[in-house]
């Protein structure tokens, strides 16, 4: 399938409301990993287009938007919101050849961006500061501000979501953006940030300069112009993003990766949990940083949960994006190469159940089949490391205090998921384990842009989504007024 026709030149990038090539006119191919074609071309931006691109997002924060009333920020949001849902059909399509997902999960990123608008369009209005008792004589109050200038560094593999939920929340707060979106997949970051031209945003509100992460990435990271930034990647750019952060003395956000647990007990109903205890590992093709990668199950219930997993699995077939399976191909050759080298480290375990490639996908894609491997020692790499593919270890525990211990032994602390009807299990259990997220008998709980996210430990810090991420992007002033 062919692009189809967009409404800009994919290989500029968007500064001060404009279209332009990037100053030393260099660009990179945009590949579709379904079949390893080319795409397009789309700008490799460089240190001079990032710093325009933040010259004109000062001057838009400066001129208009931080005093643009904030129901008015919300409206501006709320029109983006609809345009969204108005053109799901080339949203989803452009993320489907973009990044390998299937189609039905490529409109449900578009339902979320769409929803993330309408919720910090509804929200831009609703964040206020306290007033304060205090001493006599006094009136203390605080002011939520804006940062001013944020940077956004987003990754290929969940888009248009990451987008709504770290620039939607900021241009709610009045911050202005400069994105850098991923250089393997940013079509629909383009085409979101024409659509907010036609919603009405003002210009140099939200820029955009596609490019390398090592180039552009990290020229957004070192700009002294930059006030926040907002970095979802992988732990070893993280520690770049941070440090360059630190140099600037600005704050930021790390959204990073994730081994996250689901502890399936003794009395949990198998026929609710199953859907999860596979899904929520496979989603995406496995490159999901929530994606649930370790499923731990009591020994009493253990060969039951594995056969039923298995049997799961058989009918798993990944095919090409536009066929909607439940599985597209790896976003890359590179990704492909890293999940097999991480299945051939597993050659000695049992391999429980594979899913299927569909013998008509091309032969350039790059197809991965989903692995189950069972009975997984809690020290063995694929039980400790993020694989960001299609694989899910399941192991055994005996008792609760073990069940906990194994949940607790990665790095990482993103999201866990506990399936038990003991009520004070349940309770203990949200309480002890390490994690930015906790679900009780559901996995996810659908996503919901309301929700508070992000991690502990290598996953990150900070929150983004829900109200969380409006005081994450802004800046919290005491005024104390003293008047006799
Ligand atoms: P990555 O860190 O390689 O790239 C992410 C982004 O950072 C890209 O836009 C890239 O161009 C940019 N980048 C790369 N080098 C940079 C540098 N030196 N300075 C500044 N920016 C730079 O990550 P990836 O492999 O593309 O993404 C996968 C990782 O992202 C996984 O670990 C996954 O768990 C994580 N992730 C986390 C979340 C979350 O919300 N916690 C969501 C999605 C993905």
């Amino acid at each position: 399938m062919s692009l189809p026709h967009l409404p800009f030149d994919p290989s500029c990038c968007l500064i001060g409301g404009q279209w332009r090539h990037p100053t030393d006119l260099e660009k990179l191919e945009l590949k579709n990993p379904s079949d390893g074609s080319t795409l397009t071309e789309i700008a490799s931006g460089n240190e001079n287009d990032i710093g325009e691109a933040i010259e004109n997002a000062k001057n838009a924060f400066d001129q208009c938007w931080n005093t643009t009333p904030a129901a008015e920020r919300g409206r501006i949001l709320s029109n983006l919101g609809r345009l969204v849902l108005k053109n799901i059909d080339l949203l989803s399509t452009l993320e489907a050849l973009d990044v390998g997902k299937p189609l039905t999960q490529a409109q449900a990123d578009v339902r979320a961006l769409a929803r993330y608008m309408e919720f910090y369009g509804g929200a831009a209005d609703k964040v206020h500061g306290e007033t304060i008792p205090y001493l006599e004589g006094y009136t203390v109050y605080t002011l939520r501000e804006p940062h001013g200038v944020t940077g956004h560094i987003v990754p290929w593999n969940y888009p248009m979501q990451i987008i709504g939920r770290s620039v939607g929340a900021a241009l709610a707060m009045g911050n202005t953006c400069v994105l850098k979106p991923a250089e393997e997949a940013c079509l629909t970051a383009l085409t979101f940030a024409n659509l907010a031209i036609e919603a009405g945003l003002p210009k140099g509100v939200l820029n955009v300069v596609p490019g390398l992460g090592a180039k552009a990435g990290a020229a957004l990271c070192a700009h002294k112009g930059i006030n926040h930034i907002s970095f979802t990647g992988s732990v070893t750019t993280g520690r770049l993003v941070q440090a360059s952060a630190a140099n600037n003395i600005v704050p930021v956000t790390l959204e990073l990766g994730g081994k996250s647990p689901q502890l399936f007990f003794e009395d949990a109903n198998l026929e609710s949990a199953l859907p999860f205890l596979v899904n929520a590992g496979i989603q995406n093709g496995g490159q999901t940083c929530s994606a649930s990668s370790r499923i731990l199950v009591h020994r009493s219930r253990y060969n039951e949960v594995v056969d039923h997993m298995s049997q799961k699995y058989k009918d798993l077939i990944v095919r090409p994006a536009i066929n909607d399976g439940a599985l597209g191909p790896l976003i890359s050759e590179r990704q492909k190469s890293i999940v097999e080298d991480f299945i051939s480290k597993g050659q000695r375990l049992n391999l429980v159940a594979q899913g299927e490639i569909d013998s008509s996908a091309p032969t350039k894609g790059h197809y991965v089949a989903p692995h189950l491997f069972a009975d997984v020692p809690e020290d063995h790499i694929l039980a400790k490391d993020e694989i960001f593919g299609p694989v899910q270890v399941i192991m055994p525990f005996d008792t609760e205090e073990e069940a906990i211990s194994i949940a607790n032994g990665t790095d990482y602390g993103l999201v866990a998921s506990i399936w038990t009807n003991d009520g004070a299990r349940q309770m203990r259990l949200a309480k002890k384990l390490k994690s930015g997220q906790v679900f009780i008998n559901n996995y996810g709980a659908g996503g919901g842009v309301e929700l508070p996210f992000g991690g502990r430990g290598f996953s990150g810090h900070g929150r983004e989504k829900g109200f969380e991420a409006l005081y994450g992007f802004s800046t919290l002033k005491t005024v104390a007024s003293y008047h006799q």
